[in-house]
């Protein structure tokens, strides 16, 4: 009958476990703490955008995201700005993991609203043991 909390969790994976357990509000630094050290949070896992894999890909960070990072710059772009230190790349970065970040929470609350979070859970991880999409 009361709201549980908590504090500081967490990557994805360790919210879905919150929630299933029963856990209704949390808060971290991930997402942006994450998009400042250039760690983007997708479906399909975590992506270091500093890696040279991106370095020519045309691609953005996630192809199903509705971001405004991923609608309009590629993970080339969003892998240069990173390696020229550029305050836009933190910002990117850290706007699509919010965005992601929102969209998880959304759609646990759509799951639990329809009983069936597990079939939620389960697709969430089934995706993210899909790794990163496969360099060009
Ligand atoms: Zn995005």
């Amino acid at each position: 009958d009361r709201p549980r909390y908590l504090m500081g969790v967490g990557k994805p994976d360790d919210i879905v476990g919150a929630v299933k357990r029963g856990v209704d509000m949390m808060d971290c630094v991930l997402p942006s703490r994450s998009g400042r050290t250039g760690q983007a949070w997708t479906r399909r896992g975590q992506v270091n955008i500093k890696n040279a894999r991106h370095q020519d890909d045309p691609r953005p960070l996630d192809e199903n995201c509705t971001c405004p990072a991923c609608r309009n710059y590629s993970r080339a772009y969003l892998h240069h700005v990173f390696r020229a230190q550029e305050m836009i790349s933190g910002m990117l970065l850290t706007w699509h993991n919010l965005h992601y970040y929102q969209e998880l929470m959304q759609g646990m609350r759509d799951a639990i609203t329809g009983g069936r979070f597990d079939a939620f859970e389960a697709q969430f991880h089934a995706q993210r043991a899909e790794g990163d999409i496969e360099p060009l």
